[in-house]
């Protein structure tokens, strides 16, 4: 595949000659004229959820981290740990995949991506260095090194990303687009059910509350790539032959395995109401489902959701009351009263 050109001189506003990739934009951004209203629809859902992870309290959390079971701690970090990883290899690679993205409206939801999961990141930084001490923090950051678990299902969708970077074919572009699908729409998955179980029993709602942030956040990721798969699917149809459908099969049914192995590995069969059984049937539930939502065979005999629950708390409108519900009247104001003067550089007036 060819890198774009920054600006294509030769480029054109009429949108017939638009596409996701080798398409004839200029790569101006004009919202008002855009190939892909769903990519402007998502660009614009994206900003509004802007939040600021460090606003979170996390006092109660602080306090209440050495009363959790073993268990329950080792979750916490081993989830943590796993989160951070992706989420930041998430902020680089997203440009990587944009170097050949020719709708400039994607590319903004792809930029924007970013700029979240930089938030992500920071969050995760900011629960290790409120509610544990620097020894575990230090633990937590260099676990990929420790733990085998760790290393082999993130370097599952690192290899993908880094062989689109050496070898930038329609192959690996695809593959690459099904790792951010997967990361975004499986394996992030029983990690936050992991802290959803611990909300449940009341236990770290600060945690909990940025964990549902960034869940509202990862749907309109998912929804990015869901989009770009399927708009892929139909521009560039010679690219979805049978056995490349099966490979994308294939890449899914591993996700699922490595995120029930893990979700089963972290868990431990030790927190209420995370069995290893409803873990390995809930992944398989949402395989099948993003499965069909970019037009492959389901996987898995159909299976029921096994904790309805979850959806209630990554939702935003169960009737827990959390830090978003309570503050989300000052998010709005935020935008209006923040003080740029503060920002202005050095010297200047
Ligand atoms: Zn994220
Ligand atoms: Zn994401």
């Amino acid at each position: 595949m060819q890198k774009k050109l920054l600006f294509n001189p030769d480029g054109t506003r009429d949108l017939k000659y638009q596409r996701l990739v080798g398409g004839k934009s200029t790569n101006l951004i004009e919202f008002a004229n855009v190939k892909y209203d769903w990519a402007e629809q998502l660009y614009r859902k994206m900003r509004q959820f802007f939040w600021i992870p460090d606003e979170v309290p996390l006092g109660d959390d602080k306090r209440q981290y050495p009363k959790l079971t073993e268990a329950e701690q080792t979750a916490y970090k081993k989830t943590l740990a796993f989160l951070i990883f992706l989420d930041s290899i998430q902020v680089d690679n997203l440009g990587a995949l944009a170097l050949y993205i020719t709708a400039p409206e994607v590319v903004a939801c792809l930029k924007t991506q970013a700029f979240f999961e930089t938030i992500h990141a920071q969050s995760y930084d900011y629960l290790l260095t409120s509610v544990v001490d620097s020894i575990t923090r230090d633990e937590v950051y260099t676990m990929w090194k420790d733990d085998a678990n760790l290393l082999t299902r993130n370097k599952f969708i690192t290899d993908q990303y880094q062989e689109f970077i050496e070898n930038p074919n329609e192959r690996a572009f695809l593959r690459s687009c099904m790792a951010d699908y997967l990361l975004e729409g499986i394996y992030f998955y029983s990690g936050f059910a992991f802290f959803y179980a611990l909300g449940r029993q009341d236990k770290m709602g600060g945690t909990v509350s940025l964990i549902r942030l960034i869940q509202r956040d990862e749907n309109t990721h998912l929804a990015l790539f869901t989009h770009i798969l399927r708009t892929l699917a139909d521009e560039n149809s010679e690219w979805f032959t049978n056995d490349m459908k099966q490979e994308l099969t294939s890449m899914l049914m591993t996700a699922v395995e490595h995120e029930i192995s893990w979700g089963k590995y972290v868990t431990r069969n030790q927190i209420l109401g995370l069995s290893d059984n409803i873990i390995e049937n809930y992944i398989k539930y949402l395989g099948n489902m993003r499965a069909e939502s970019i037009g492959l065979e389901p996987p898995y005999e159909k299976i029921k959701h096994p904790m309805p629950w979850v959806d209630s708390f990554a939702a935003m409108n169960s009737t827990k009351t959390d830090f978003f519900e309570r503050r989300v009247t000052n998010y709005q104001k935020f935008g209006g009263s923040m003080n740029f003067d503060k920002l202005k550089p050095p010297g200047s007036s």
